[in-house]
């Protein structure tokens, strides 16, 4: 059962892995996390499915990590008469908010917000940046356009609008309800979609209000406008490229990836890359080149996880795919340029708190003494273990956290394994008793060897940690 690597993998349920055979067959292909994606299925589909993965949690002995993905404000068109119509270059086609059933004249666009920011020039792609329409003229009930890029369109396709800025929350009703459900049912995570700004994130974190933590999905250009502000108000960070390469040119893609991955590695944000990482697998049992190198440049790039969509969601190959992705997240691991990478790319913490220092201390204490076999991290709130990971020490990182929330959630950050240490401790002395037992426990060390631990004193404050131990494992 492979939980070998420092990369995580994050798999989409959907109707090609939701039983319990396929979604065990895929922990045990090294998916480490699951995303419930709330834009398809019912809350009942959803229930099921995080009931089995909580019970396969147990069969395997294994923490596993749950993200809900909210919808977010997802726009699309309304419904057609016909299965679909051809849009022609150079043809006029209406945006209206008339919900009577299109045709190749016009079709309802039943968001009165976009029609209430349009202006003329400006451009809305559909069905993921195939189609382009330009507006020619506007008002607060429609918009003729004219067809600049054509193709076929049908009932409910996605509409993207790149250069306008909506007056939009990145919570609608639907998230709300979607959000209440996850969080009753126990989730670790929840994505936010589409968020345009810092205050977005506020927002949700207040309605999470700590039953789970916030990852931003980056997919709009606003909030690359706003990325250093979002990342900090986030507790982790999704580069969402699907949305991200119809909003901003698919050139830039590549380009605000490794941007973001670096700063969310500054601010200790677990990052994930997500979308069409393995995208011809959800036809074929093998991926293309192209795609084994984009898995590769992410890992190589230092991400906290990296994500299947469609692959497993609803592709004929769902176990394959997890399979290959861990096949090359090892292959890169293995390579002695990896850990030179993430070591080059460390930064000086850019706070000064007692924990930067002591968690930076770690990773250099780590290439000091020789035969360190791991990086203890005890913390309530997982914070330290996202400072610990952020150095991306050439070791293990073990997390250990008396409260199994934490735990799961550290599930999905770079190169830790969670434990839940059900003794409490009193004194010092106990945590270094627990560490040296579940670090013998997961074949990490043994007689001889040493480890690192980091703390806090007093015991269980949170946010205090501010001590550094080497343990000599007898
Ligand atoms: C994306 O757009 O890349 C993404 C991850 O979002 P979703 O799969 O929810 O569309």
């Amino acid at each position: 059962m492979p939980v070998d690597t420092h990369t995580k993998i994050l798999a989409t349920i959907g109707p090609s892995s939701a039983t319990r055979e396929q979604l065990s067959r895929l922990i045990d292909a090294g998916a480490d996390a699951f995303r419930v994606n709330f834009s398809h299925g019912t809350h009942a589909e959803h229930r099921e499915r995080i009931k089995i993965i909580r019970a396969l949690e147990k069969e395997k002995g294994r923490l596993i990590s749950i993200l809900a993905d909210l919808q977010g404000p997802k726009l699309r068109v309304g419904n057609f008469k016909e299965d679909k119509v051809l849009l022609k270059e150079g043809q006029k086609f209406t945006l209206d908010l008339d919900n009577t059933p299109g045709d190749e004249t016009r079709v309802c666009l039943p968001h009165k917000e976009i029609f209430e920011a349009l202006k003329p020039g400006e451009v809305l792609l559909v069905n993921d940046g195939y189609i382009a329409l330009k507006v020619e003229s506007c008002n607060k009930k429609s918009a003729v356009t004219t067809v600049k890029v054509g193709g076929y369109i049908s009932s409910h396709k996605g509409v993207n609008l790149p250069n306008t800025k909506l007056n939009i929350s990145a919570i609608t009703e639907k998230d709300r309800e979607d959000l209440k459900f996850a969080l009753k049912n126990g989730v670790d995570w929840i994505g936010l979609s589409f968020v345009q700004k810092a205050e977005d994130v506020r927002e949700i974190k207040k309605m999470v209000n700590g039953k789970a933590r916030v990852i931003s999905k980056l997919e709009k250009p606003s909030a690359i406008d706003d990325l250093e502000n979002i990342i900090k108000e986030s507790d982790g960070i999704m580069v969402a490229r699907g949305d991200l390469g119809v909003e901003c040119p698919i050139q830039v893609v590549p380009v605000l990836q490794k941007k973001i991955v670096k700063l969310c590695r500054l601010y200790a944000r677990p990052v994930i890359i997500a979308t069409q990482m393995l995208e011809s697998m959800i036809v074929n049992p093998t991926p293309t080149r192209a795609e084994v190198s984009d898995v590769a440049t992410a890992v190589y790039d230092g991400a906290d996880a990296v994500m299947l969509s469609a692959e497993t969601a609803a592709g004929k190959y769902p176990v394959q795919a997890v399979k290959m992705m861990h096949s090359i997240v090892k292959q890169v691991e293995d390579d002695p340029l990896f850990f030179e990478l993430m070591n080059n790319s460390r930064n000086v913490p850019c706070k000064a708190t007692e924990a930067d220092a002591i968690t930076f201390a770690a990773s250099e204490l780590a290439g000091v003494l020789k035969n360190v076999r791991a990086i203890v991290s005890y913390s309530s709130s997982g914070f330290t273990t996202f400072l610990t990971a952020r150095e991306r020490p050439a070791l293990p990182i073990l997390a250990l956290s008396p409260d199994i929330k934490v735990a799961r959630q550290m599930v999905l950050v770079w190169g830790v394994k969670p434990y839940v240490n059900k003794e409490s401790f009193k004194k010092f002395n106990n945590v270094e008793d627990c560490a040296v037992k579940y670090v013998k426990e997961a074949g990490l060390a043994k007689s001889g060897d040493h480890i690192i631990i980091t703390a806090g004193f007093p015991l269980n404050v949170k946010g205090r940690t501010n001590m550094l131990h080497t343990v000599y494992v007898s």
